[in-house]
């Protein structure tokens, strides 16, 4: 066993936590007016380029830096320090883009990967959150196409996306992925509602009312119609190691950023760092980020090793995806919650970040799979298949 960074790795570690720095320095201005400016955006977008960190789980020959599930937890770990969400300036297309069509991979893949288009994924609805099934936005056959009704809320990253990746039952064939133009008649922006976090980008509802697509919508092409769900769990699967990453990130500044002020607060002629109820707070902390971070790294390192899994180690590493998206998020939400008391008055006011982290971590224990769904997804991995991939490292060779 070798738990030590390859050059590698402490390159890219290096790199994202340089990146993070020339960012951080925008959270007030987003936090102040709800977002950046165009003149921001712009700006953060050269930054994203020159350290060539864009669409990182995106492969180098479609303008990605394509690096592996571990490089991007690295990565990821380090961008979770931003507040505002602003990690997500740091582009990456939805891995369903992946399986784009030679036509698909040039009109939205490759300039997704350049910082050139921006992608939404649509997959939730007033009556499907947990279970997507439910969903009951349609896309009808129609003439040499398809036309699309249905509502999707939630949509991050909607106010700005160029195209939206449009979950849709297609009568007779199944749940299937759509790539929608944002500008296609009859997609509509219904609402933007207001959130507990500051979010660099809304999460707009979107009403679709005869959407006209053609066939050539179909994401992957039509050996995808009816693959929809499938798509969804691998974009679910590898979203939560990154949640796992960025939450440990977030809590890491929490804690850096607590320790610091109770090294200088002095209260009855002592520096709370002295004080032994705030010590524990510290030390709880501790645990809670270096047990989530190896984790979160082994998980990753796994997905690695099975490039091309079977069925049944897929499900294994989903459960285990599963595993450090509930244990990274919760712990996370303790550690930030303890840093903001160790700040007093100051951890609840907007301008501090230790507010702001934990304000945004909350919505961690909720999107892409609430905590009670990742616990049904390891307890229904421990039911079928038993304690073994949950628990056991792999054996090399
Ligand atoms: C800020 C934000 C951004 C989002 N971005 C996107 C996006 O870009 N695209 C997208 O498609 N979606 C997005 N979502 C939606 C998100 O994935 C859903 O909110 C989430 O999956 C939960 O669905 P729901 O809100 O409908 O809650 P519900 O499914 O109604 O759940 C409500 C409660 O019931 C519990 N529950 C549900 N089913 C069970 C069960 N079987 N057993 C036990 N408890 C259960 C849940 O855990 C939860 O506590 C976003 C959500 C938020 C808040």
């Amino acid at each position: 066993m070798d738990f030590a960074y390859s050059p590698r790795l402490a390159d890219l570690k290096q790199r994202a936590a340089d990146l993070t720095a020339k960012i951080i320095p925008y959270e007030d201005e987003c936090e102040r007016h709800n977002g950046l400016s165009p003149e921001a955006h712009t700006a953060i977008r050269q930054e994203v380029l020159a350290s060539g960190l864009q669409a990182i789980n995106t492969p180098t020959v479609y303008g990605g830096a394509g690096l592996t599930v571990l490089e991007q937890v690295v990565v990821q770990d380090e961008l979770g320090k931003l507040t505002n969400a602003l990690w997500d300036t740091v582009w990456r297309p939805a891995n369903p883009l992946i399986h784009a069509t030679p036509e698909q991979r040039e009109r939205y893949l490759i300039p997704g990967a350049r910082g050139e288009r921006r992608d939404a994924v649509a997959i939730t609805e007033p009556d499907a959150g947990s279970d997507p099934s439910a969903i009951a936005t349609t896309a009808v056959p129609d003439r040499d196409g398809y036309v699309i009704d249905g509502e999707k809320w939630f949509v991050t990253v909607g106010d700005v996306a160029d195209f939206l990746i449009v979950l849709a039952q297609v009568p007779g064939a199944g749940p299937t992925m759509f790539l929608v133009d944002a500008d296609t008649p009859g997609v509509r922006i219904k609402q933007v509602p207001r959130f507990t976090h500051t979010f660099v980008y809304e999460h707009p509802e979107f009403e679709f009312t005869g959407v006209r697509v053609g066939a050539d919508a179909v994401l992957g092409g039509s050996g995808f119609l009816g693959q929809g769900y499938e798509l969804t769990r691998d974009w679910f699967t590898e979203e939560r190691l990154m949640i796992g990453a960025r939450t440990i990130g977030a809590a890491e500044r929490a804690l850096t950023l607590a320790t610091d002020w109770a090294r200088q607060r002095v209260q009855g002629g002592v520096p709370l760092i002295d004080r032994q109820l705030i010590q524990a707070m510290i030390a709880d902390s501790v645990v809670d980020i270096a047990t989530n971070r190896a984790f979160t790294h082994q998980v990753a390192w796994e997905f690695d090793q099975a490039s091309r899994p079977d069925p049944s180690t897929r499900k294994t590493l989903h459960a285990k995806a599963a595993t450090v998206k509930l244990a990274a998020s919760e712990a996370s939400n303790r550690v930030a919650d303890r840093c903001q008391q160790i700040f007093g008055g100051r951890g609840y006011i907007r301008d501090y970040p230790v507010e702001r982290l934990w304000r945004e971590l909350r919505v961690d224990r909720i999107w892409e799979g609430t905590s009670e769904i990742q616990r049904l997804v390891i307890a229904n991995e421990a039911r079928k298949r038993g304690l073994d991939g949950l628990l056991s490292f792999r054996t090399r060779g």
